[in-house]
């Protein structure tokens, strides 16, 4: 999904947003796990502002565990009120801790609302993100069945429909989509290489500098290894020349093809083909 994100369309989204947090207890923050910062919308404290809020670590088995760790210690050290979980949407690992932790964190306001008679009922939750962070993935997985599919026709008003979670929770099935920060352009950087925007947003050559440059300073191993390089050169373009070669990025009359090989390392790192890999950490705050 592609969203041209003008100011229009953010005031748009972040009023839908604050309308659909009027019917929930608790709001689960979606982020990337291998740029949690990048991947989230810069204005999310203020608008989800007193709801507690679960930060959900998502596409954790792409991210670096030692950093995810880090992560979620981080997160888990600001507040009462808001916690942080790895996820894996793909596969639904570590979903089960979502329900508890909801329960934990409303405890008290549902055993006030008991001691003032109120019936007991479901919790009920609201998913927000950047597009691509796995917002549809996580519905369906929690839903068991497809019912996240973007179905919007234009013209067409769908009413907000519950998706039950087992028998405590219910989540509302159209999730709060949220515009990512735009500003910073390593941001920029951090969302193009792990594929969160479209990649005729940034020059490919640009994104894979950025990679390239990341990999150098924190898993020059890796880079070693898949490249089959003795040495890093230290200059991007003897890099891009080494890699090029290597894996037979041409053009003709023997010159590297720094397109092709852009487009090969990107590739790659998505892929996974250079391991699992994190591209912030808490350290870098
Ligand atoms: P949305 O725009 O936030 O609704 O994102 P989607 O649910 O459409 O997911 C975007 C892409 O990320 C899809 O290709 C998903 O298959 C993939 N994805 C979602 N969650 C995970 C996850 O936990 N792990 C991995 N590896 N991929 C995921």
């Amino acid at each position: 999904m592609t969203i041209q994100w003008f100011p229009g369309h953010m005031a748009k989204a972040r009023r839908q947003v604050t309308e659909k947090l009027k019917l929930i207890d608790i709001v689960y923050e979606l982020v990337d796990a291998r740029i949690p910062v990048s991947s989230r919308n810069p204005m999310i404290d203020e608008i989800v502002a007193n709801k507690p809020r679960i930060i959900l670590l998502n596409k954790a088995d792409m991210a670096d565990s030692r950093i995810t760790k880090q992560w979620l210690d981080y997160f888990n050290l600001k507040g009462e009120t808001t916690e942080a979980i790895a996820i894996d949407s793909q596969t639904g690992k570590g979903l089960q801790q979502i329900s508890s932790l909801s329960k934990e964190l409303l405890k008290e306001k549902f055993d006030k609302m008991q001691s003032r008679g109120i019936r007991p009922r479901a919790i009920r939750a609201l998913i927000v993100g950047i597009p691509n962070v796995g917002k549809s993935t996580l519905i369906n997985r929690l839903a068991k069945k497809n019912i996240a599919q973007t179905g919007d026709r234009p013209g067409v008003t769908k009413a907000q429909q519950w998706v039950k979670v087992g028998k405590e929770l219910e989540l509302l099935d159209t999730p709060g989509i949220l515009w990512p920060k735009f500003e910073d352009q390593m941001v920029g950087y951090r969302l193009a290489t792990t594929g969160a925007i479209k990649d005729t947003i940034i020059n490919l050559q640009d994104i894979a500098v950025f990679a390239l440059r990341f990999l150098t300073e924190h898993y020059p191993d890796r880079l070693r290894d898949r490249y089959a390089l003795e040495e890093i050169p230290e200059d991007i373009v003897d890099l891009f020349d080494a890699i090029g070669t290597k894996r037979g990025c041409m053009m003709s009359g023997g010159h590297v093809d720094y397109d092709k090989t852009a487009e090969l390392v990107i590739r790659e790192i998505r892929q996974e083909k250079l391991g699992k890999l994190s591209f912030e950490s808490p350290v870098q705050l």
